[in-house]
């Protein structure tokens, strides 16, 4: 649609509101309004309008500021609680200094719209322009209590400075990110999104959840908020929890029984490895028939690892590398002496083991050497040797419980 036929005619202008959920209660907390115009036939999207570059942005700043006070008006003659959600672009803040905005959030904050339910977002996109004036801008609104979001988290993974910087109160993760990216990559992108959540207290919120595997993918990583066409779509209503189209409660129920289920696997084969291995501590013979008793171990664990060694607890290996190549295990005398004290973690769950006498499985990590996805199982012989038992990429696949 023409922008001038927009900016014209406000009154074909409504907003539409799309649920936001919690995590915690699986209650509708708040709502982010999106714009809506009647064409002459139905009532199409304002996104086109405004992702247009060409239009002005004080025609945005006027739709905008139409679409927010219909917005406000309407929550407050409903009488609905919770959190108000708008977008706005850095170049829209610039104009006239945010002041529009503000001024506007003010008068409905003295007919009793506290501004703490004002979540403004801003994308992470409009960081690369005049940076320092957002933030200070951003910074100042916060002041009057305003929660910023920050949207679009994870495209660019670039500016994780500068979301520290504006220590916004929400993280928005597309979650088409799952289908974005390798399964690999996707992990290693929410990994980096929740350390930095739990860093600055951000809460996650996924949104665009389609399915059921996302809204189970949002539950998994920490979502404290969800919104999608999966729980509801955008209404011209302010509609309530039982306007939702899945029970929240029911299927976050579910994964947490699958969850636990799969934990509860992964224990059992943990506690089968370590009771394969006690069975062989009587054939210990200490470090220096260190070989044979690895040997003693790649019978046991010939479907589960491709490599095998032992170390003292400075970190230095004591034995040979036994490794698995096609079906036969090769010893690799020139591994010994090695130290990998320096690898992340080592000393802790070496002492972690010494102290509680048991195996420990490690994170799933990229191996140096094959540069394959890998766990490493390490159970204490005595206080002063480990045994290290890499598991095999292949065999972790083929084990969901061990992919977790
Ligand atoms: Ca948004």
């Amino acid at each position: 649609m023409d922008p001038f036929d927009i900016i014209g005619n406000l009154h074909n202008i409504k907003p539409v509101y799309q649920p936001i959920i919690s995590a915690i209660k699986h209650n509708v907390i708040g709502y982010e309004v999106l714009g809506r115009v009647y064409d002459g036939n139905e009532w199409i999207s304002l996104g086109p309008f405004f992702h247009d570059s060409d239009v002005p942005e004080e025609f945005k700043v006027d739709v905008d500021q139409h679409l927010l006070h219909i917005a406000l008006s309407e929550m407050l003659e409903s009488d609905k609680q919770g959190l108000l959600f708008i977008n706005r672009n850095a170049q829209q803040m610039m104009v006239n200094d945010g002041e529009d905005l503000l001024q506007t959030l003010i008068s409905y904050e003295q007919k009793g719209f506290s501004l703490d339910r004002i979540v403004l977002e801003v994308t992470e996109h409009d960081f690369d322009e005049d940076f320092e004036m957002l933030s200070h801008l951003l910074l100042y609104y916060k002041t009057y209590g305003i929660q910023i979001a920050v949207d679009h988290v994870g495209a660019k993974s670039s500016n994780i400075d500068r979301i520290r910087q504006i220590e916004p109160h929400i993280l928005k993760i597309d979650t088409r990110i799952i289908r974005n990216y390798n399964a690999d990559g996707f992990q290693d992108v929410m990994y980096s999104l929740s350390m930095l959540a739990r860093r600055i207290g951000a809460a996650l919120l996924f949104e665009n959840i389609e399915d059921d595997f996302q809204l189970q993918f949002a539950w998994k990583h920490g979502g404290r908020y969800y919104q999608g066409f999966f729980l509801a779509k955008p209404d011209f209503a302010l509609t309530n929890d039982d306007a939702l189209l899945v029970n929240v409660g029911e299927k976050v129920d579910a994964y947490i029984q699958r969850e636990k289920g799969l934990i509860e696997q992964r224990l059992t084969y943990i506690l089968s490895w370590q009771n394969k291995l006690k069975g062989l501590l009587p054939q210990w013979d200490g470090p220096r028939k260190v070989d044979a008793f690895i040997e003693l171990v790649t019978g046991q664990f010939d479907q589960e690892s491709f490599r095998i060694y032992v170390c003292n607890s400075d970190g230095q290996q004591v034995s040979s590398n036994f490794r698995k190549r096609a079906d036969t295990w090769e010893v690799e005398h020139d591994k010994k002496g090695s130290n990998w004290a320096f690898r992340p973690y080592f000393l802790e769950n070496m002492v972690q083991m010494r102290t509680w006498s048991r195996g420990i499985l490690s994170d799933i990590y990229s191996d140096i050497e094959t540069r394959e996805m890998i766990r490493t199982f390490s159970f204490p012989l005595t206080d002063q040797h480990f045994l290290f038992i890499d598991i095999r990429y292949a065999f972790i696949y083929d084990n969901e419980c061990l992919l977790i």
